[in-house]
């Protein structure tokens, strides 16, 4: 494209974007479209000759933003809000510009050392030791299968030339809690040491792993000569944001000499409140680290974080050069190629970087804590209600809920049934939950997701975009008592 053209497309889509971000709010929160409707919109071969670029910025409009769901909406309340702020995306541009692809140090030095500099920026800002280095990886579930093969490397460094499954090479069991994400399965499968040696730990009223149950499970196993190499406790899980007892869980981890990766995907960012340094207890005590800045930090998608307390176990789980050839290294350089199963990366840094600088910590921290003040706010309008019960503590940003149904005015002067709680069985009570989820997603006005909490369906309204206000709030909860 020639110069002069590349500047005034590029004016007219940051116009373009601007505009989208002023009138998020007037966009339906899930697209309203029906399955194959891009698809269908689309020729089935790409076209012969170039078209015009007006032709395709038409298109945008026309195909591709009716389909957009509106992860910026400060209405997107489900799975776990994130969004973009407006620096991130510049950064995204002048990324996508260089187009450097860090394998060695020499082939995108900046990227390389921004890397190191701005993941030691969010190691003080999280109040963690100056031991923990960090390289960044796309998602959470890519940094935790990282973790866990340098894991697997440190319990048995012959798997990475042997393989597994040898005469000679123990099974290995990786110890989780019943509420793990659904990542770190992949991680064991992808991995090879296979789903069965995922132990799934019991948890307690609070959806919080009991450490009991994680030591008899471990001796349990040592016992049958299987060979734990890692546990997992997470801070904020993603069903409820409960916190396993990371601090029982590294003296185990301590005793028995197994790897601690704590899972922080989502409530890492929540490290930089002081108020909130309680919830991270124990986790300096770890081997490694994930948390997730595009999940709350509003670094657009993707940019996760891992931290280990040596860099070296993964470089040995993956460098394919051997140590005694590492010139480079003398020299005191890094090469991201070495830490991790991509040969190329992504400037991702850039937008962290951009972020940080932007927001500073105080403008970081200010928002998380605005989003953890409207979250407390909520659940307060549902503990008051006579008509919504709380279903989990609301540690961070997450509020777990579920309607009650209106009760009849012979139960609700009941002492007997008050304790009750609600006219309707588990099972109509699960389908009237689901009911209201279903047309305050279909309105397009809102959008909440679910969880099931010991068989019982759970609303989960997640509150974490950087455009949400207290009115957003109000709105939900407008419509929620609207829907009886
Ligand atoms: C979101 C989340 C993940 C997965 O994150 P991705 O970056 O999407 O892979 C893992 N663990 C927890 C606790 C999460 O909340």
């Amino acid at each position: 494209m020639p110069t002069d053209d590349f500047r005034r497309y590029g004016y007219e889509i940051v116009d373009r974007l601007a505009d989208y971000f002023e009138r998020i709010e007037e966009f339906p929160v899930l697209a309203q479209v029906e399955p194959d409707a891009v698809k269908n919109a689309l020729p089935s071969a790409a076209p012969e000759l170039g078209e015009s670029f007006d032709e395709v910025l038409s298109d945008v409009d026309s195909i591709i933003l009716p389909a957009v769901t509106h992860w910026n909406h400060p209405n997107f309340h489900g799975l776990f809000s994130t969004s973009t702020s407006s620096v991130g995306v510049f950064a995204e541009m002048f990324a996508a510009a260089f187009d450097m692809k860090a394998m060695l140090w020499r082939t995108a030095p900046a990227s390389t050392e921004l890397e190191d500099v701005v993941l030691d920026w969010l190691r003080q800002m999280t109040g963690l030791p100056e031991i923990f280095e960090g390289i960044i990886y796309d998602t959470a579930s890519v940094s935790t299968m990282h973790a866990i093969a340098a894991a697997r490397e440190r319990a048995d460094p012959n798997s990475r030339s042997l393989g597994l499954g040898r005469a000679d090479s123990p099974r290995m069991c990786v110890y989780v809690s019943e509420h793990v994400h659904s990542s770190i399965d992949k991680s064991v499968i992808t991995l090879g040491l296979g789903l069965e040696s995922l132990r799934k730990i019991e948890t307690n009223e609070r959806f919080e792993m009991i450490p009991e149950k994680l030591k008899e499970a471990i001796e349990a196993d040592i016992a049958a000569g299987i060979l734990p190499i890692c546990v997992i406790p997470t801070i904020g899980t993603t069903s409820t944001t409960s916190i396993d007892p990371v601090a029982a869980v590294a003296d185990i981890c301590e005793k028995y000499g197994i790897w601690m990766h704590v899972d922080a995907a989502y409530s890492g960012s929540a490290a930089i409140l002081p108020e909130l340094q309680p919830l991270f207890n124990g986790w300096e005590r770890a081997d490694s680290i994930v948390m997730n800045p595009h999940k709350w930090f509003f670094t657009p998608f993707d940019l996760s974080v891992l931290y280990c307390r040596d860099l070296d176990d993964l470089k040995k789980a993956f460098s394919l050069v051997p140590e005694y050839l590492k010139t480079d290294d003398a020299a005191g350089v890094k090469n991201g190629m070495d830490y991790g199963i991509q040969l190329g990366r992504r400037f991702r840094s850039l937008k962290l970087w951009f972020v940080m600088r932007y927001f500073g910590r105080e403008g970081l921290i200010a928002r998380i804590r605005e989003h953890c003040r409207l979250a407390r706010m909520f659940a307060g309008w549902v503990e008051e209600s006579e008509n919504f019960e709380l279903m989990a503590p609301v540690p961070f940003a997450l509020v777990c809920f579920r309607a009650l149904g209106t009760r009849s005015e012979l139960s609700r002067n009941d002492a007997e049934t008050q304790r009750e709680k609600s006219d309707l069985s588990n099972n109509e009570l699960n389908a009237l939950n689901e009911q209201i989820m279903n047309s305050i997603n279909a309105s397009g006005e809102a959008y909440l997701s679910h969880t099931k909490l010991n068989g019982q369906f759970t609303l989960r309204l997640s509150v974490g975009s950087i455009h949400v206000e207290e009115r957003h709030l109000r709105k939900v909860w407008e419509l929620l008592n609207r829907s009886y």
